[in-house]
């Protein structure tokens, strides 16, 4: 059989949404309910994709069908296209499984050429009105279907205005407005060098391929690439006869929520414009009225219209965002849909929804969207404040929040800038471990170069502070404080406003607001946590840090990067004496410095658990990245070191790596350095057996986490190491403290070598940002720069470092895990990646079988929640 391509409203239900497009489906719905909706027919998600298939041709058995459903169509409402008599006219709108508002194209009043326009104003008595949607249709059609841009029609639209000394649309008559649609087509002809299509039917068809092809526009794209929504799933198309809210005063059009989709207060929101059609009430041409003056403009159609907003709000079990038109004071609904809300409003109508009695808990935590609770827990932009700006420049959204501030170019003068009580903003080509201080003390973070996953990204997430990286516009001159970006060059002390969770940059100040958490967080937090079977711990380096993440719900803590404690206050020297070493008592000496300091670290971070899992990684980076690079500090090494300036600088130059992620890092540097590992061994073990001591009852046992290991004997090598030093330790101190040695899978042939690795370790924690990076072979510090044209190629729809990466690193990771439980079956999963605080990525660990997720503080309750929505 063949397959069927169009549905009639009539066929259709609202759990078709994947054939039938939100909207498709919902005016099926709604005619199913019997309530009043202009009929038609929906185009379906698959033709569109098979659109694209056969080359961006809408095939014959498509067209065939849609042909016969306009003949369908006028049977049911008794019109015809072109008709002399009764001429149907229809408009054509996009409509994809999950609302992309504003993304795509609208066309109206298409059926209208010379002679249909004239019938009409004839026949209806009202020229001005027939003229007013004939002008319209070609603006729109010309705009949306052969992309002659609006501006050129709203200029022939203003010359008309200030011919006939008039400031509204309304006021002209239907003579000017005659005028103006000849005027259009001439317009039309000139850019386009064709008549403007008169045959109904060829109207027709190009508004549809538009629609199709509205799906890969460059805004559609960005747009499906911040949601989650994949490409293939395609747009609907819904043709649909006309209801006509500008015949006049006794017809209008509006838009409407069942709630307050900015407080989820419980009331009636939204506006309506008497004599007026389509984009008009969203537009700002006119001030639009408030919904409840509808009471008194017209009390029927009001009392009609709430009755359908209560009808809507118990079918769907959800606040409704409607689009309705009054023609001639008979009230047609042309959409129905769950209304888009802020995060605020997300918890508090599903907590109502929940006391009202009309859903259960369950679904009240399905309905929220864990992303959207970054604008709880993070500064965002007034909204008023954000529409009248215009960004300047785009990079990666790698921290959400915003941020406006004064420009800085280092970290010391962040610092500087901030204690003096300045608002500062970090701009840098990109971060290290050294700039933490200056990162802590700015409102934000910009950054030239890195991904993701890169540092910059990754301590800004774990700070809760704004970050946007990868910016490679930008033209940076570091030396001289200064960068060009959008045409502009921006000077040190320049104010600048970014955006963390779109990437947009905006030159000067913009209003921002503070987090605030709702009252209703709490509760669906509760609701959360007793579906999940995922726990949830958090990367956390310092006490604050976990004390946050403790107060969002965080379990433990999956991952304490060890090499981020060393840049505290001057513990940097000793490190960097240790690196600078020459032979093993020398390093050991440089080593017994930074014991105490790790030890004090750590004790403090299990005070701050209170006995939760605390998973303790030891050092990964290369030590390229701690030796100084400025020549003060290198004088200063070389005089405590009793060395030369210049041997130092060999050492440092030794230490150079082409390719530092691939380096030595990891348990590497533990292979060439046991001494390193067996002082974090006593750091970890003497700090857990001192707060054993004060708090018997907390059963600490600390997990201690190899990085990077590739094989086994290489990992046992490591082991052997820290069982030897931490048994000594225990039963010097004759303590009975139990601990655990795991490693971190990062590496390909770890999971291809799992039941290998498990024979070692007692546990996995997934670094998936290393993962993704060795698996793809692609740097997680330079993919930024070429991402953009995977994207633009439909190569990839995500940036794998932010979204995980299902099909290939899932893959391993589902054999590292099966591999690992055949050799332990007892063995404990987690991830600690920066995927671990991504929703879909949460929900791929609960599948395939993770004890738990590990993320940055800010990002704990979004994996809470994503987590229980995983399993319900
Ligand atoms: C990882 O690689 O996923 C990880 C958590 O370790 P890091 O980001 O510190 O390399
Ligand atoms: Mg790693």
């Amino acid at each position: 059989m063949a397959n069927k391509w169009v549905y009639l409203f009539t066929e259709g239900n609202a759990t078709m949404r994947n054939l039938l497009g939100g909207k498709g489906a919902n005016l099926a719905e709604m005619t199913n309910l019997g309530l009043p909706v202009p009929q038609g027919f929906t185009i379906t998600t698959e033709a569109c994709t098979q659109y694209y298939e056969d080359g961006e041709k809408i095939n014959d058995e498509i067209m065939g069908q849609i042909m016969d459903h306009i003949n369908k169509m006028e049977e049911i409402t008794g019109k015809k296209f072109g008709d002399k008599e009764n001429p149907l006219l229809v408009s054509v709108r996009s409509g994809a499984r999950a609302s992309m508002p504003g993304m795509m194209d609208t066309i109206l009043n298409l059926g209208l050429n010379e002679e249909v326009v004239e019938v009409l104003a004839e026949k209806s008595g009202n020229p001005r009105w027939a003229y007013d949607c004939y002008r319209r249709f070609i603006q729109m059609f010309s705009d949306v279907v052969m992309e002659v841009g609006k501006k050129y029609f709203e200029a022939l639209i203003d010359k008309m205005k200030e011919q006939k000394g008039v400031k509204q649309d309304v006021e002209l008559d239907a003579n000017d407005l005659k005028e103006l649609a000849n005027q259009f087509k001439a317009e039309y002809k000139e850019k386009i060098g064709k008549d403007f299509p008169s045959d109904p039917k060829e109207q027709l068809v190009e508004a549809i391929k538009a629609v199709f092809r509205s799906w890969d526009n460059p805004r559609a794209n960005v747009y499906r690439r911040d949601n989650d929504i994949p490409y293939s799933w395609g747009t609907a198309v819904n043709v649909q006869m006309m209801a006509f809210g500008n015949m006049g005063d006794t017809s209008g059009t509006g838009v409407a929520f069942t709630r307050d989709p900015a407080t989820g207060e419980k009331k009636l929101m939204g506006e309506f414009l008497m004599n007026a059609q389509g984009e008009d009430v969203v537009a700002g041409v006119r001030t639009p009225q408030h919904i409840d003056q509808l009471k008194q403009v017209m009390p029927e159609v009001y009392d009609q219209f709430v009755k359908i907003c209560h009808t809507l709000e118990d079918h769907y079990r959800d606040m409704q965002d409607m689009e309705f038109t009054i023609e001639d004071r008979k009230l047609y609904m042309l959409q129905t849909r769950n209304g888009k809300r802020t995060a605020f409003a997300a918890l508090k109508i599903a907590c109502d929804l929940v006391d009202e009695g009309m859903i259960d808990e369950a679904k009240a935590v399905s309905m929220i969207e864990p992303r959207n609770l970054d604008t709880l827990l993070h500064p965002t932009f007034d909204p008023e404040a954000l529409k009248k700006a215009t960004p300047i420049g785009k990079g990666l959204a790698a921290s959400p929040g915003a941020a406006s501030g004064q420009i800085v170019f280092t970290a010391e003068e962040a610092k500087e800038w901030a204690d003096a009580g300045k608002k500062v903003v970090l701009v840098r080509l990109e971060t290290s471990p050294e700039d933490i201080e200056g990162m802590k003390a700015s409102q934000g973070i910009l950054t030239v170069r890195g991904g993701m996953t890169s540092h910059a990204a990754v301590v800004a997430r774990g700070m809760g502070t704004c970050c946007v990286s990868g910016v490679s516009e930008i033209v940076m001159d570091e030396e001289n404080k200064k960068f060009e970006l959008g045409g502009k060059t921006f000077h040190e002390g320049d104010v600048i406003s970014f955006d963390g969770t779109t990437g947009n940059i905006y030159d000067g100040a913009i209003a921002t607001r503070e987090a605030q958490i709702a009252g209703e967080f709490g509760r669906i937090m509760s609701w959360a946590d007793k579906y999940r079977r995922l726990k949830v711990r958090t990367n956390a380096d310092t006490p604050h840090d976990a004390k946050k993440a403790r107060e969002l719900g965080a379990e433990g803590i999956g991952l304490c990067r060890t090499e981020h404690m060393f840049f505290e206050g001057d513990r940097i020297d000793a490190f960097r004496e240790m690196i600078c070493s020459d032979t093993v008592e020398e390093r050991e000496k440089a080593l017994e410095k930074i014991l105490p300091v790790q030890q004090g670290d750590f004790e403090k971070l299990y005070e701050a658990l209170e006995g939760n899992p605390v998973t303790i990684r030891f050092l990964d980076p290369p030590l390229h990245e701690f030796v100084p690079t400025e020549e003060a500090e290198i004088e200063k090494l070389a005089h405590t070191q009793g060395k030369s300036v210049a041997q130092i600088k060999a050492i440092i130059a030794s230490l150079h790596e082409f390719n530092p992620m691939m380096g030595h890092r990891g348990l590497r540097l533990a292979v060439t350095y046991p001494e390193i590992a067996v002082m974090q061994t006593k750091a970890v073990i003497r700090a857990a057996i001192n707060v054993a001591k004060a708090h018997p009852d907390w059963n600490l046992k600390p997990e201690i986490m190899i990085p990077l290991s590739s094989d086994s004997k290489e990992l046992k090598y490591v082991k052997d190491i820290v069982v030897k030093t931490a048994d000594a330790e225990i039963a010097a101190a004759g303590s009975n403290i139990k601990y655990e040695v795991g490693t971190m899978i990062e590496i390909p042939r770890a999971c291809l070598t799992a039941d290998d690795i498990a024979k070692e370790a007692e546990f996995f924690c997934f670094g998936t940002n290393d993962l993704t990076q060795m698996t793809f072979g692609f740097s997680r510090d330079d993919a930024g720069k070429f991402l953009n044209a995977y994207y633009d190629k439909k190569i990839f729809e995500n940036d794998p470092f932010a979204k995980l990466d299902q099909v290939g690193v899932g893959k391993l990771m589902k054999m590292a895990i099966e591999l690992g439980k055949k050799t332990r079956p007892e063995l404990h999963v987690g991830i600690c990646g920066e995927h671990g605080g991504d929703p879909s990525s949460v929900e791929f660990c609960h599948k395939i079988g993770l004890d738990y997720v590990s993320c940055s503080p800010f990002r704990v309750p979004i994996a809470r929640l994503a987590a229980a929505q995983a399993a319900i």
